[in-house]
């Protein structure tokens, strides 16, 4: 049975490729020197995939930065502000790639890199291809063929290709102007499919993977036809090469039929996003065709070891039904979206050995896919039996684990009740309520939350990370940061203060650090996009909260003034959305938990005399899922741990929340039914529009729109936010008006946050003399 791999994480297992582009974007290595570890990264990937038993390995996963730029380089969907940099002599192409990824200001050119946005519902994020109506496309980046080539001789046998399947690859790029749909691209594209595969079949390719996740979308007549008409322009032109076309991340629902039906050689299904795909393929007449399956048994989004029986018993019934020659096992999807290694975890501070033997990660992943066919192969062996105790040995010991289980978290998540979910009054009098408590004025003003985290500020933390620093030489110098920070918001006349967040490394690592049923590895890291890597807290077992998490620095904050100071916590489904989570229960239990504990820290600070409480949900849209089918059920839970975690305080303690992403028209109920008493979210460089969906559904809570862009250091002018101001006074009412930036300013630094928020608040000042 052939065990394959539908990629591989490129970032080296010590984010060797993260450090290498660092060093030449800073001019520190040269562009040989880039390619070199580059190269040295694949090859280690390669060897690791041969070594580990694959049998059918994948070549042109690797990336620079990313791969559906790769593609838009391969061919040619360069945008036209680029031309010039693409067509001036000596410019290398890397360079280009580059400056299409992070944009470029140099010689005279200021070029705006692609927009950059996120791979279906993972964190990473790929760069946006951008199309024209007159869009022409031709091959132009050979990496695809020197890609296949390097393979071919480090692994001395043929690789498998990994290319954007071309309906996907259009999908996920976005029109430039009007009068055309990008899918109208396609006769125009499949010319240029035509000559790669001509090229890579010249090589000896004989497998290529074209990945198709756009299959597992709602999709339209339009687009289930561009897939038919794809690949059977290609089938017709290639009798001899075999197409795998790779389907992740969800079912394919409508598309079944057009799924099972494509001209190919290999289909490949996510059954671990959607175990009941094979039993609804099976019923299909893809059963009388000679397509092989390929089946995703080993989760590819996820850190836990494989049940090794659940997978082979999926396996089996794919076996029984299609015969052995007509099964492959492979991870779900890429694995790159797991850490590369767990050996690699070797520090005391990390991961326990209990903890440890439940995990595997990328390299232990593909051990895992070649047992599964070696044991389905010959299922009697002496070695099958040993793997299988020993897999069913360690899951008993998980599932036993005094670590895991917490029976009263358990019980209070089963006896949850509507009033956990319901604050004392309904809006509409907590408001009066509130106003009449906090006192302020029209148009208050406040921030986000973070200020600027200076070099100082992450030197200190890293010294008491190393140890080099004591516990109280830290704290005492994050009271000095915060003692600063508050009255510098004092000074210039803010309404709603913060305590600035200088002791969080990260809105849900601190968290996950306080809080039981976390783990946190030493290495397990995950490319989000280009060099940014992240490492997401590892969420093993019932959620409690020992103590307070961060009621100690409200409260110092608070005492050093009379204004409110407002309490900052991060909300259940981003803390939930931004960890690997536990596959033995649902989601939803999941997120449950971890909403009682927040709630018990809303209600600790508003003992602690906390009379804003602000609980931050920039991951709720993101956790939407990919089939619209589902979005119901997912919004239903969402909203509800978001409401156990706001609902335990007094009607006059007002609840803030926080969105970043603001495009809310689908899910606006959703938003609404949350019932924070303000949400505050990003809109200024939509000039409002992004407002227009609050307007709409008359949104009737408090909202802050903001006013200023933090991405960038521009400070905007009191003018521009006056303008800003009048936009949103004029479609909402402005008793329900606050000002506040867009998000967050932790990136920032404090010469422009300073300018930016004096001006805000001026402009807030005039508005209010105004009405
Ligand atoms: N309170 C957080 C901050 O200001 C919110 C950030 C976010 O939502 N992304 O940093
Ligand atoms: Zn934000």
């Amino acid at each position: 049975m052939v065990a394959h791999n539908l990629g591989y994480p490129r970032i080296g297992s010590h984010r060797e490729l993260k450090k290498a582009n660092e060093q030449y974007w800073a001019g520190k290595i040269t562009h040989d020197q880039l390619a070199e570890a580059g190269q040295r990264i694949r090859r280690d990937n390669w060897l690791t995939q041969q070594q580990a038993g694959i049998s059918l390995i994948p070549c042109n996963d690797f990336s620079f930065y990313d791969q559906i730029l790769d593609w838009s380089l391969t061919v040619d969907a360069i945008p036209e502000r680029f031309r010039p940099l693409a067509e001036k002599p000596g410019v290398r192409e890397l360079d280009l790639y580059f400056a299409m990824a992070r944009g470029y200001q140099q010689n005279g050119l200021d070029l705006i890199a692609l927009e950059m946005t996120k791979w279906f519902d993972t964190n990473y994020h790929y760069l946006v291809p951008e199309f024209s109506k007159a869009q022409s496309f031709s091959l132009r980046s050979g990496k695809v063929f020197t890609d296949f080539e390097e393979a071919k001789t480090v692994l001395g046998r043929i690789p498998k290709p990994v290319l954007p399947g071309p309906v996907t690859y259009l999908l996920l790029g976005k029109e430039k102007e009007d009068g055309f749909h990008r899918l109208d691209l396609l006769d125009r594209l499949l010319p240029v499919y035509e000559q790669i595969l001509s090229r890579l079949e010249a090589q000896g390719a004989e497998w290529i993977q074209f990945d198709e996740p756009g299959l597992v979308l709602n999709a339209d007549e339009q687009q289930q036809t561009a897939y038919a008409t794809a690949y059977r322009f290609l089938r017709e032109r290639f009798p001899n090469l075999k197409f795998l076309v790779a389907s992740y991340f969800e079912c394919f629902g409508e598309n079944l039929p057009l799924a099972t039906q494509l001209p190919v050689d290999a289909l490949h299904i996510d059954l671990v996003r959607c175990p009941n795909q094979l039993d609804d393929l099976l019923h299909t007449d893809f059963v009388d065709r000679k397509t092989i399956l390929s089946l995703g048994v080993v989760d590819g989004r996820n850190i836990w070891i494989n049940d090794l029986n659940r997978s082979l018993s999926l396996i089996q019934k794919a076996t029984d039904a299609l015969g052995q020659n007509r099964v492959w096992v492979a991870p779900s999807c890429s694995l790159l979206h797991t850490p590369c290694d767990l050996a690699s975890e070797t520090e005391a501070s990390g991961l326990t050995p209990e903890i440890k033997q439940w995990l595997a990660f990328a390299k232990q992943k593909l051990s895992e896919v070649v047992k599964l066919a070696t044991i389905a192969a010959q299922p009697d062996s002496e070695q099958a039996k040993i793997w299988l105790i020993e897999n069913e040995t360690v899951l008993a010991e998980r599932r036993q684990s005094a670590l895991i289980n917490r029976p009263d978290v358990q019980q209070r998540v089963r006896q949850l009740t509507d009033k956990d979910t319901h604050r004392g009054a309904p809006f509409h009098r907590r408001q009066s309520i509130q106003h009449e408590r906090l006192n302020l004025p029209l148009f208050p003003t406040t921030t986000i939350g973070s200020f600027p985290q200076t070099d100082d500020v992450r030197i200190n933390r890293a010294k008491f990370k190393k140890g080099e620093k004591t516990l109280e030489q830290y704290e005492a110098f994050i009271r000095v940061e915060t003692e600063k920070a508050i009255r510098w918001q004092e000074e210039i006349g803010l309404d709603v203060l913060v305590h600035g967040e200088f002791e969080r490394n990260d809105m849900v690592e601190y968290f996950g650090e306080w809080l039981d049923g976390f783990a946190f590895s030493q290495n397990g890291w995950v490319q989000s996009y280009g060099s940014r890597c992240v490492k997401p807290p590892i969420i093993y077992g019932d959620v409690y909260r020992p103590e307070a998490m961060t009621v100690r620095w409200a409260e110092y904050a608070q005492s050093l003034t009379r204004k409110p100071v407002k309490g900052m916590l991060t909300g259940p489904v981003t803390i939930l959305q931004w960890s690997f989570v536990r596959d033995d229960q649902p989601r939803r239990d999941t997120c449950m938990q971890i909403a009682f504990a927040i709630r018990d820290e809303v209600v600790d600070l508003e003992r602690a005399g906390i009379q804003v409480i602000q609980i931050d949900e920039p991951a709720i849209r993101e956790g939407l899922p990919l089939r619209r089918e589902n979005w119901e059920t997912y919004l239903d839970w969402a909203v509800k741990a978001f409401r156990v975690s706001a609902s335990g305080v007094r009607n006059e303690t007002q609840i803030h929340t926080h969105m970043c992403y603001s495009e809310f028209n689908d899910i606006i109920q959703s938003i609404a039914d949350l019932d924070a008493d303000v949400i505050t979210i990003e809109t200024s460089r939509s000039q409002m529009e992004l407002l227009d969906a609050f307007v709409q559904f008359n949104y009737p809570n408090e909202i802050g729109p903001g006013v200023y862009d933090i991405h960038s250091p521009r400070v905007p002018t009191t003018e521009e936010i006056i303008a800003l101001l009048h936009k949103a006074a004029d479609v909402l009412p402005v008793r329900n008006l606050w000002v506040n930036p867009d998000c967050g300013l932790k990136t920032r630094r404090w010469p422009e946050t300073e300018q930016a928020l004096k001006n805000m608040v001026q402009a807030a000042q005039t508005a209010r003399n105004l009405v």
